[in-house]
């Protein structure tokens, strides 16, 4: 069996994954980042509909109990590598509710990748044309930060919302770039290195257990950062004994409101250019109609009818909703995944689907045909939450385990996660395991 000594051993290569390795490897430490994946970015079909469906967790068709589809890229940068490249500060609520304070690692993420929305002619016509749309209506939409530079792009800026299938121009930023500045900073990665249980002795952690391809393997260290998302993080806890790992999650469940009108519509635009947030009743609007192959795969979900109307895709106008949904259903060690609405989920979805439908209308979409995508969920966070099973250190009740990704929230964010992750991962390096993380395990 092969072993791998570290100072810090973290699982999962996702904005938590490769921030904290990234950070820890800066300062010295000895890193060793384990991800299930593989690097996709050289691949021939990265960024393209056949890609998406390889690098997704059961190609793309992973659903709940109750019939959410969930998409989960696995590779290395984890799901920002087909993210919308979306920028959200964390919610006020870490920090007066949950005494947990990122804004100055939030200030220095903005200004490393200089996070700023699109220029307002890359904003797409049709998406400014529904920001237009809801403002008339009385709601201050907002031009969307992105994590995304089309400066950087060597052919030109050509998003057309593929990016959602992982980028092929180049613009958005991904989590595998911060793996890439771990790893030149000395962190060893190894993919294909799937984590199933962290092992522990008299309360402190001592190493991680799983298979590299088939073989298997063990890592030994004395600090260990699970990072392998709202979802894989919970399975490597329940397998570890944590009995309470995955009770409850929460999955911002999102829907799109469709309106098919004569011009072209916002799919070839760049996705999420603009955006809305209800807070008070916990949502957010954006711009966003799924890209072109999805739409009939989605809308057979619903019903084929649906699918049939296809061929209207490039007219199809999309606003999509972000729910804040209630902490319900959660990840269990049998392999099933529930999320249910609650009563209250599905009152206040309902009402934002009415909004959608009046903003849809204002832009010029034909009133009798508007219509809902199903439930999906691409935030699968909550699974292990902060004052629940970790402290608002990060730490597990084992000494030195500790977890840095999007299963810690306490809370529904309904906005977009990486930036939250970024900080709270930056925290967790720079700011707390400096003052607890005792010298080399080896
Ligand atoms: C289509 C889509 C669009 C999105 N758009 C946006 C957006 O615009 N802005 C935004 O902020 N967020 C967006 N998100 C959400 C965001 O990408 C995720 O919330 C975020 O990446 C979660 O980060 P994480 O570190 O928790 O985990 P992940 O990014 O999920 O990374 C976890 C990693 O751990 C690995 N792993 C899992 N299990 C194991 C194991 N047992 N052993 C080893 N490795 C393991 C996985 O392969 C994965 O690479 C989007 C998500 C999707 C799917």
């Amino acid at each position: 069996m092969k072993t791998f000594p570290s100072d810090i051993l973290i699982v999962g290569s996702g904005p938590g994954g490769a921030t904290t390795a990234r950070e820890l490897a800066r300062a010295g430490k000895k890193v060793l980042l384990l991800e299930r994946g593989v690097d996709q970015r050289k691949s021939a079909i990265y960024g393209t509909y056949l890609g998406a469906l390889t690098y997704t967790d059961r190609m793309s068709l992973l659903f709940t109990q109750e019939g959410l589809n969930i998409v989960r890229p696995m590779m290395v940068g984890g799901a920002t590598s087909m993210y919308c490249g979306c920028a959200a500060p964390p919610p006020a609520w870490f920090k007066d509710k949950y005494k947990i304070d990122l804004e100055s690692e939030t200030e220095s993420t903005i200004n490393e990748l200089k996070i700023e929305p699109l220029a307002p002619e890359l904003r797409g016509e049709a998406s400014t044309r529904l920001a237009q749309a809801g403002k008339a209506l009385g709601y201050d939409w907002q031009p969307q930060l992105k994590f995304m530079k089309p400066a950087r792009c060597p052919n030109g800026f050509d998003c057309g919302a593929k990016c959602m299938l992982g980028c092929r121009c180049g613009a958005k930023w991904s989590a595998a770039e911060f793996v890439d500045d771990a790893v030149s900073l000395g962190a060893t990665l190894i993919t294909n290195a799937t984590v199933h249980r962290v092992t522990y002795e008299g309360g402190a952690v001592t190493g991680v257990e799983g298979r590299i391809g088939g073989d298997p393997f063990v890592a030994k260290a004395n600090t260990v950062i699970i990072a392998a998302g709202g979802i894989g993080s919970p399975r490597i806890l329940q397998a570890s004994g944590f009995k309470e790992a995955g009770q409850g999650m929460t999955m911002d469940t999102t829907v799109m409101i469709y309106g098919f009108i004569k011009e072209r519509g916002n799919g070839n635009e760049p996705p999420m250019t603009w955006s809305w947030e209800n807070l008070e009743e916990g949502y957010m609007l954006s711009t966003l109609i799924d890209p072109w192959l999805l739409y009939p795969m989605m809308m057979a979900i619903k019903d084929v009818r649906y699918a049939l109307q296809w061929h209207k895709w490039n007219n199809i106008l999309g606003v999509m909703i972000k729910l804040k949904d209630e902490i319900s259903g959660g990840v269990f060690a049998d392999g099933r995944i529930s999320k249910p609405l609650t009563v209250r989920d599905r009152e206040r979805l309902g009402r934002a689907e009415e909004i959608c439908k009046k903003i849809l209308v204002e832009a010029g979409a034909d009133r009798s045909n508007l219509f809902m995508t199903p439930l999906r969920g691409t935030h699968p966070s909550g699974t292990v939450r902060v004052n629940h099973l970790v402290d608002t250190n990060l730490q597990t009740e084992v000494k030195g385990l500790y977890v840095c990704d999007a299963s810690v929230f306490p809370e529904a964010l309904a906005r977009p996660t990486v930036l939250t992750i970024i900080a709270l991962a930056k925290r967790l390096a720079n700011g707390i395991l400096p003052k607890v993380a005792e010298p080399s395990g080896g």
